[in-house]
């Protein structure tokens, strides 16, 4: 195995079990490892640190899988970090009425570079690393073991994909080839998810307990659902007894999907308004208007895909929730998310505290909000929180 050696004292992170390494961490490397090979990670006394997988093409060069030197990065290694890592969600299925829900979530489950989500009887993966590339057929035969599918299917079709050297990709790797919509189970609620084009690896699973919270002020109201995708938020809201549910999204098969889950749960249509376009410009048009709701929900796309668009994502989330702000009705409820890793959870306050001074608005946090409990922040790797939220009340 290709021994990489490290600069004086850059094995810290490394040992406190963060598990990115870069180019500048690294003094030495005995060999030409290829892309995803395994190596050892040693300090500069020569010292193990850990085992990891390597990738020249990345600007993460390593990134490391066991501290624990006795242990080989076999076939059975792989199996064991699948099966711990599906053991861990556990009751979930029981406890949330729920069987669709992510079984792997990356780093934050010590396999670094592989999401696996289940859609009831259906797996979905995503490859994004090399390293994970060079073992995904033991990865597909374990998740066969494990959990008996219909079929896994592969939705690596990310552009962070490109960063690792690889294509993207995306299609069948074992069973049945899924059907364009499958039907699953989310707290008691029905959901169509297409796996195989539909956006992430078909759902906001991460959404499912926000979804839950947010219903739980929705009886009786008036409610704008943005950026609503396949309507998670109106469906939850109007089971839950909202008066009327707004959904606006750019996409058209989105809204149509949308109306197809709001069949799916029988829930009136005649309480639900679709609208395709795009929301900066359609809350500026309702703020104009006159148009009033009792609650806004914001869920917008990533605005800081890299750090160094924090500051023009800043203003996006300002700009929103300010609009949002505006078309509140008195006591009005705004549910505002960001799912940029790169704004954390101040942040989003601090735009959330540019928005109300300049629309004029005192407002109060009354919840705060997260990923879901099958996306869990692994505290020695922060970077694996990227989804905040808050409920927040004008006064
Ligand atoms: N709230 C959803 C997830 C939202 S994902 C859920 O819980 O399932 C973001 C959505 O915003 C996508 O469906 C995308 O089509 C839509 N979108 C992106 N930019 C937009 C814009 N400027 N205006 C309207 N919709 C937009």
């Amino acid at each position: 195995m290709i021994n990489v050696t490290l600069k004086p004292g850059r094995d810290k992170t490394a040992r406190q079990h963060h598990p990115w390494l870069f180019s500048g961490a690294i003094s030495q490397i005995n060999g030409n490892p290829l892309p995803g090979e395994i190596v050892k990670v040693l300090d500069s006394r020569n010292e193990f640190v850990a085992f990891g997988y390597f990738n020249s093409r990345s600007q993460i060069q390593i990134r490391l899988l066991e501290w624990d030197e006795s242990q080989n990065i076999d076939e059975s290694w792989w199996h064991t970090k699948l099966e711990q890592s599906i053991a861990r969600r556990g009751q979930l299925s029981e406890d949330h009425q729920i069987d669709s829900y992510r079984l792997v979530y990356g780093e934050a489950d010590l396999l670094p570079g592989l999401i696996v989500d289940r859609y009831a009887d259906w797996i979905v993966i995503q490859s994004l690393t090399a390293g994970i590339e060079n073992v995904k057929n033991t990865i597909v035969s374990s998740l066969q073991n494990l959990l008996h599918p219909a079929g896994i299917f592969e939705r690596s079709n990310v552009e962070s994909r490109s960063f690792e050297g690889l294509e993207q990709a995306a299609g069948p790797l074992y069973g049945q080839i899924p059907p364009d919509a499958i039907k699953i189970k989310e707290n008691g609620l029905s959901f169509k998810i297409d796996i195989k084009n539909g956006q992430k690896t078909g759902f906001y699973l991460d959404q499912r307990d926000n979804r839950q919270a947010i219903s739980s002020f929705a009886n009786g109201l008036d409610i704008l659902d943005c950026f609503s995708y396949s309507g998670g938020f109106s469906v939850y809201s109007l089971a839950s007894g909202a008066k009327s549910v707004t959904l606006i999204d750019s996409s058209a098969q989105c809204l149509e999907l949308a109306q197809e889950n709001l069949k799916l749960n029988d829930l009136e249509m005649t309480r639900a308004t679709f609208i395709e376009g795009d929301v900066f410009k359609i809350l500026r048009e309702f703020r104009d208007n006159g148009k009033r709701f009792d609650m806004v929900i914001l869920d917008p796309p990533k605005f800081a895909p890299r750090k160094s668009d924090l500051k023009k994502a800043m203003a996006g989330y300002k700009d929103i929730n300010m609009l949002a702000l505006n078309i509140l009705k008195p006591a009005g409820i705004l549910a505002t998310f960001s799912c940029s890793g790169a704004v954390d959870p101040q942040s989003l306050q601090v735009a959330l505290f540019w928005a109300a001074t300049d629309s004029r608005r005192e407002i109060q946090i009354i919840k705060t909000l997260s990923q879901g409990l099958d996306h869990p922040r692994r505290v020695s790797f922060p970077e694996s929180e990227y989804l905040k939220g808050f409920v927040c009340r004008v006064i």
